[in-house]
């Protein structure tokens, strides 16, 4: 169960917005029993969106998940690169249209905006790839889209990062199947990393599990996360890295 994450936008790249996104996206993958295998950057440019989809596709992730760039301005190209790259149409999304239209009349009658009408960059979010399912955006106008292509579920969404939260929880995570593995979070009690890199590793290839590790707590501990496809395999892991004299704090 392998995913990928592309974010796209110049400001990620420039280094004036951080990318919180993809670290989000990350996190709920992998509790979500994904192991995600890369993260990419790109800025708004569709032939740079093209041949970084291009080469994530020949990887065949289970699941992509791309954020960025579907608002109305002229910058926001992800839907058209998608397409590109898929050699699929933008096809209008009615159903898109009707949403983007109340969206905008709700915002005209709270006084937010003065003009309430489709207009061409408005309408521009309403096109999504050809056999697209629409993504429903509870807090913005443009719409996401879910698009299974050879075997890889791609999921498109915002880049606002309330937008892209909602629509990941709401719309993409029901998508995904039944978590296959969980992670268990330890501290153990030695402070040199160099002494448990050889239990670490007899670990790894006893058990079907992988470890992260990193000091903790002022040099006091080192911070574990074990991932396995099930709560015995950890257990198991775990009763074997103490039988080599490893003691085990509460979790962090
Ligand atoms: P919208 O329809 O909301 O305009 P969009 O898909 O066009 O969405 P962007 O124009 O790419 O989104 O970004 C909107 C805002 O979200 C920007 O202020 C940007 O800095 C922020 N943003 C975009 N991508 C990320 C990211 N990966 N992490 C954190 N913030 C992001
Ligand atoms: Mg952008």
């Amino acid at each position: 169960m392998f995913a990928e994450i592309l974010t796209v936008g110049d400001e990620l790249l420039t280094g004036n917005t951080v990318d919180s996104n993809a670290a989000f996206i990350a996190k709920k993958l992998t509790e979500r029993g994904y192991w995600v295998r890369r993260k990419t950057t790109v800025g708004d440019d569709v032939e740079e969106i093209k041949t970084v989809l291009r080469e994530i596709l020949d990887r065949k992730p289970e699941v992509l998940v791309i954020s960025g760039g579907l608002g109305p301005t002229h910058d926001d190209v992800t839907m058209l690169a998608v397409a590109e790259a898929l050699n699929r149409k933008l096809v209008l999304c009615e159903e898109c249209l009707e949403r983007i239209r109340a969206f905008y009349r709700e915002l005209y009658e709270k006084g937010l905006i003065d003009d309430p009408e489709l207009n061409e960059a408005r309408k521009k979010m309403a096109y999504l790839p050809e056999g697209a399912e629409p993504l429903e955006n509870t807090e913005g106008a443009a719409p996401g889209a879910y698009i299974e292509h050879e075997g890889v579920k791609i999921f498109v969404l915002p880049g606002m990062p309330r937008e892209m939260k909602a629509m990941l929880e709401k719309e993409v995570l029901p998508r995904l199947g039944k978590k296959k593995f969980v992670q268990r979070k330890l501290l153990a009690e030695i402070t040199d990393e160099s002494k448990l890199a050889p239990i670490l590793n007899e670990t790894l290839e006893r058990f079907k599990v992988r470890i992260h590790s990193s000091p903790k707590g002022f040099g006091k501990y080192i911070g574990i996360i074990l991932f396995g496809e099930s709560e015995e395999e950890i257990e198991r892991a775990k009763a074997f890295m103490e039988s080599k004299g490893i003691r085990f704090a509460e979790g962090w």
